[in-house]
């Protein structure tokens, strides 16, 4: 057993930070290295579900490893307090919050002051470093460029243009990919106890998404709501049917956002009435209003993040199902990834050309892509539905 069990299909990756753990390791032991392994910023990137936070996790884990002979060993007290957060020298931070707050990035650095209790290093791992407005990331830069020298900064985004220039550049740079789908099956098997061939389908359906391949083993009634949302957007026919669809479609999506989000957002409430000295029933007085309205600002914001994760979920499983619908076309000996739909796969490879299918791909490519955008929602879906009817 090892630290770098879970980290799976990143071996460029992998390699870099064992050789750098290799080297932070003979720096306590006063070994004098010219090796520029180890550094004390590191910026771990990747696409989501690519295991960017394992990643990071495993590499302080192996820095505060106590093993004397396998660095990350996944069994000491170093690395078990690492990998369940407990580590007294690591501030293990990952928020909901769709901004990190600049008192936040100031607690950081006031952690990265303190030297570690335990004898290693002190470790500020942050797993959301691309959710920081300029002024907070000019502060954080500041505690990057001079950190005292058993201070190590671990920061994770999604990529390296997440975060300000100058920040980056004082950081080592760790890539992940999108892990084979083989790779990804072998890890579900491992944690979930499931045969290949369904821990195949899984990480297959999920595009190597770690994380909802783990969903989709854990609860089939996801698979189920899959093929239902497929299925009904393939029986559109009609741009009028397309615009009732897709508003029934983000009302449902929305509801069920801000469903989850309800007891949160009261409970912050809640407790930014509690900091103000007020009690629950007492109203707001407007000389203090301004904070609220800044909570409920913030709030607002991550319900648009929330509401657009399900909605990208959706166009990954209609291009995972017209990417089937292609191989049936080109004549590819290939097992189609939607194997439970094969039916409905060759009828649909049936009725349309390869052309067709390609135009519909690259429409709901587009699709993802400008989700991420500020164009309304509607439009996006609107516009994408009109193309695969046409
Ligand atoms: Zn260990």
């Amino acid at each position: 057993m090892s630290v770098w069990d879970e980290v799976v299909g990143q071996e460029k990756a992998v390699a870099a930070l064992q050789e750098a753990a290799v080297h932070a390791r003979a720096t306590l032991n006063g070994v004098e290295t010219a090796s520029r392994a180890m550094t004390h910023a590191w910026l771990v990137t990747g696409p989501p579900g690519s295991g960017r936070s394992t990643a990071a996790r495993a590499f302080v884990a192996a820095l505060q490893c106590t093993h004397p002979q396998v660095i990350g060993c996944g069994e000491c007290d170093g690395c078990r307090h690492v990998m369940a957060k407990t580590h007294p020298d690591v501030t293990d931070f990952a928020t909901e919050k769709s901004i990190i707050s600049i008192e936040e990035v100031r607690a950081f650095m006031h952690n990265a002051q303190s030297a570690p209790s335990q004898g290693k290093w002190r470790v500020i791992l942050l797993e959301d470093a691309d959710r920081m407005q300029e002024r907070t990331s000019n502060l954080l830069l500041k505690a990057i460029e001079e950190p005292p020298a058993r201070t190590v900064w671990v920061l994770c985004a999604p990529s390296p243009e997440d975060l300000i220039t100058t920040i980056r550049s004082r950081c080592r740079q760790v890539n992940l990919r999108i892990p084979p789908v083989k790779q990804v099956a072998q890890l579900l098997m491992r944690r979930h106890g499931v045969s290949y061939e369904d821990a195949y389908q899984a990480a297959a359906l999920a595009q190597s998404h770690i994380g909802i391949a783990s969903k989709l083993i854990t609860d089939p009634e996801k698979l189920h709501d899959r093929y239902t949302q497929i299925e009904s957007i393939l029986d559109i026919d009609n741009i009028g049917d397309a615009v009732f669809y897709v508003e029934e479609l983000l009302k449902e999506n929305k509801e069920n956002v801000e469903k989850d989000l309800a007891t949160r957002n009261a409970r912050e409430e809640a407790e930014l009435k509690r900091t103000l000295g007020l009690n629950d029933t007492e109203r707001i007085p407007p000389a203090l209003r301004s904070q609220l309205t800044q909570l409920q600002e913030e709030q607002k914001r991550r319900v648009t993040r929330a509401t657009k994760d399900p909605l990208d979920q959706l166009l990954v499983n209609l291009l995972s199902f017209f990417r089937d619908v292609m191989v049936i076309q080109t004549g590819m000996n290939h097992p189609p990834i939607n194997q439970g739909y094969v039916n409905l796969l060759e009828n649909v490879a049936r009725g349309s050309t390869l052309a067709d299918t390609y135009r519909k791909v690259t429409a709901i490519e587009t699709a993802r892509k400008r989700l991420q955008t500020n164009t309304s929602i509607n439009l996006v879906f609107e516009a994408l539905i009109a193309d695969l009817i046409r």
